[in-house]
């Protein structure tokens, strides 16, 4: 029987994704990796002069002083956790092949079952 390439995958170890993953400020960093691959680009006009405001929660276009947040529009907008907890969800539940219940998601992680549960319908949704 021929290998699935996704089964077979390297995942990410747990030290390895702490050590790329495990600050807000690495988390924070990855979306807007993710979102602006060449740096933040105002969603009004297209400028990319900008400055970071409310600790650094939204980026403010210097053009128009449009404010953008991060994670408006995207999964992490859901709810409030952090992006650190997000991450670590996300890599929790991508790491078997079944998935992962949202009970057993709070007894990894310490997060209570129904922080567990806002965290699944999220990702499931993109
Ligand atoms: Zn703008």
């Amino acid at each position: 029987m021929a290998r699935n390439t996704v089964q077979f995958q390297k995942g990410l170890s747990e030290p390895e994704f702490e050590r790329q993953f495990g600050t807000e400020e690495q988390c924070r960093a990855a979306v807007i990796g993710s979102r602006w691959p060449e740096g933040f680009v105002c969603p009004e006009c297209g400028g990319r002069q900008h400055s970071l405001v409310k600790t650094r929660a939204l980026f403010q276009c210097s053009a128009r002083r449009r404010q953008t947040s991060l994670i408006a529009r995207t999964i992490f907008a859901a709810t409030k956790l952090s992006l650190r907890t997000w991450f670590r969800a996300i890599h929790h539940m991508t790491q078997t092949k079944q998935g992962i219940s949202s009970i057993e998601l709070g007894r990894r992680r310490d997060v209570t079952q129904n922080t567990a549960w806002k965290v699944k319908p999220g990702l499931n949704r993109s």
